[in-house]
């Protein structure tokens, strides 16, 4: 095209940010409408790319990130400004703490009246507010360099550790005209956004000369090593070595859970009697008390314990930030276990047996102490015989995805719905953060057009329970499970002084399944382990949006699930 004949032609800043994002494969985005994107969410629409429109940002925001960890392309999270891009940050920050991949883009007020406070709508100076809570933040002032933001935030939300990354738009960078030639050219197509890291030879020799010295070898895989969908990769290498290994959260079914070499039902055993433990995309933080202490078998609580760490990352400062790594090795997990994979060949040995058999009855042991308690039917549900379900369920449909978020309804989910395949379970995450329910579960439904099954506690619920709304005007395959015992924990906190609520507790025998209803989906509310099978089974069936309210017994439930050592008073009654 010579420029002559373009002369006079123009797009816009509106244009410029569909074109640069479909020049990157972006085809999904997650939004809430206002100004100044209303338009540009309908242009965006009308320019073929999906567009799910939200109730609450931080559930847009959510659901970009859980898009980000499944498909490792960037989330795309639009809002509006200042309160809404505060609502989408919470989402930003979590996803960064989880190292998901994700962009949010926020409109913006006018630069010139933000910077001398002269009080413009929704006036906040949001690239400093975004910055310390992301991985990298970046402003557009100019319509031509819309194509230069989009690809510096593409590339620094998957590169290297992945995470959020913050783009801010000033509301009038949409309406800015620029020649039809000059916009062509500001587009770039993002050439190899997240480049190989291939660890060094010498670091990958250190790594397995530990490994094969080991007595007590043991590998934890995290939700670095799902994300990084080397899946084939890291079977091999576990089936080769036939080290014994344990999938943190959201790395189970990365193997199924039922592999002979899973040890995840002699956790407490492996992590304290293990000599050599090598993490794969996995920190040593509070998830695996820091490395240190009872948990890794150490005598006095502080202590360090007896194992050598291996830690394969692709973050260089990552080793060394609780307890010492022997052997870093630094590179993409594709990359560096099939170096490791080439270096043992088939001269691994035997793990000695003396070990895999002690992991093998304790094993044993534990798996048919959970089938005695999976096999009570108690008159009222509680969450081992409502989970039981979902367990048959998930066997039953392995692809399906599984969104999980509570305090006992996560922990006992974890601990008793095993899994079958890779990057199929979603939940709180390093945080432990609640909310992230029906934005994760919308982005898998609309992203993979899977089946999703989401366990939730009621209190869990409640933080983004008004996008099942969403989920019906989709018309999504999502099937919300409420485990509702009454309360937050549990049910049967009582007020001493009897003038109202105590804190922790909700409106007792809560229809959430009208919720759902509400809004033309199924609702259903089930009694009894019968009633929660029928209708898990209708609704994958029929793929409709339901939501299941589970009664369970309001006297079932711990405080704070598992970590009823991290409550301020247990810690004081601790060292009292
Ligand atoms: P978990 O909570 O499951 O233990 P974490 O979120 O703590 O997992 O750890 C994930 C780790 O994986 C992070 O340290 C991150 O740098 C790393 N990581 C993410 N993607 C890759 C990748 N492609 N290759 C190597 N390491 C990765």
């Amino acid at each position: 095209m010579s420029t002559d004949t373009q002369a006079g032609e123009t797009t816009d800043g509106f244009h410029l940010v569909i074109d640069a994002l479909k020049l990157n494969d972006i085809d999904t985005i997650f939004a809430l409408p206002g100004i100044p994107i209303t338009d540009f969410l309908r242009m965006a629409q009308a320019d073929g790319l999906k567009v799910i429109s939200f109730r609450h940002e931080q559930h847009a925001g959510n659901a970009a990130a859980a898009a980000g960890f499944i498909t490792q392309k960037p989330g795309i999270c639009f809002t509006v400004s200042a309160p809404g891009f505060l609502n989408g940050l919470t989402a930003l920050a979590n996803a960064t703490t989880n190292c998901f991949p994700m962009i949010l883009i926020s409109g913006s007020s006018e630069r010139e009246i933000v910077d001398l406070q002269q009080g413009d709508y929704e006036e906040m100076d949001q690239l400093a507010i975004a910055k310390p809570l992301c991985k990298a933040a970046f402003r557009v002032l100019h319509a031509e360099d819309i194509g230069v933001g989009i690809a510096r935030a593409i590339r620094a939300a998957v590169s290297g550790r992945p995470g959020g990354v913050y783009l801010d738009l000033p509301a009038k960078v949409f309406a800015q005209e620029v020649a039809k030639d000059v916009a062509e050219r500001s587009l770039i197509k993002v050439v190899d956004p997240a480049p190989k890291q291939i660890p060094a030879p010498d670091a990958i020799q250190r790594a397995v000369d530990l490994l094969k010295g080991a007595k007590k070898p043991l590998v934890i895989l995290g939700k670095g090593a799902a994300y990084a969908q080397a899946d084939a990769e890291i079977k091999s290498f576990i089936e080769k070595t036939g080290i014994p290994y344990l999938p943190m959260s959201m790395a189970k079914g990365l193997l199924p859970d039922n592999h002979a070499q899973s040890a995840s039902a002699a956790r407490s055993y492996v992590l304290a009697e293990a000599d050599v433990v090598m993490l794969v995309g996995a920190r040593l933080n509070w998830l695996l008390s820091h490395g240190k202490g009872k948990t890794w078998g150490a005598g006095a609580s502080k202590g360090w314990g007896k194992q050598q760490f291996i830690q394969v990352d692709i973050s260089p400062t990552e080793a060394d930030s609780n307890v010492a790594i022997a052997a870093p090795v630094i590179g993409d997990i594709g990359s560096a276990l099939s170096a490791m994979n080439q270096a043992i060949g088939s001269g691994f040995g035997k793990v000695p047996s003396d070990w895999t058999g002690a992991i093998a009855e304790r094993k044993d042991k534990n798996l048919t102490k959970m089938a005695e308690t999976l096999s009570k039917n108690p008159p009222v549900m509680n969450f081992h015989s409502a989970l039981n379900v979902i367990r048959n369920t998930i066997k039953d449909n392995p692809k399906a995805y599984l969104v999980n978020e509570g305090a006992n309804a996560l922990d006992f989910t974890r601990s008793i719905v095993d899994m079958y395949e890779p990057r199929r379970r979603l939940d709180v995450g390093t945080w432990g953060i609640m909310g992230i329910g029906m934005g994760f579960a919308v982005a898998a439904a609309a992203v993979t057009g899977e089946q999703v099954i989401a366990v939730e506690g009621d209190s869990a619920f409640g933080f983004s329970g008004m996008e099942v709304e969403t989920i019906c005007r989709y018309n999504l395959p999502v099937c919300v499970v409420v485990m509702n015992n009454n309360g937050i924990y549990k049910g049967t906190d009582v007020n001493p002084r009897g003038d109202a609520m105590a804190p922790t507790q909700f409106v007792k025998n809560a229809r959430y399944d009208l919720m759902m209803e509400a809004f033309g989906g199924v609702g259903v509310t089930a009694n009894n382990p019968e009633e929660l099978d029928r209708a898990l089974k209708e609704a994958i069936a029929s793929k409709r949006p339901t939501l299941i309210n589970a009664i369970i017994d309001e006297t079932a439930g711990t405080e704070s699930g598992r970590i009823t050592s991290l409550n301020p008073a247990a810690a004081k009654k601790k060292t009292a």
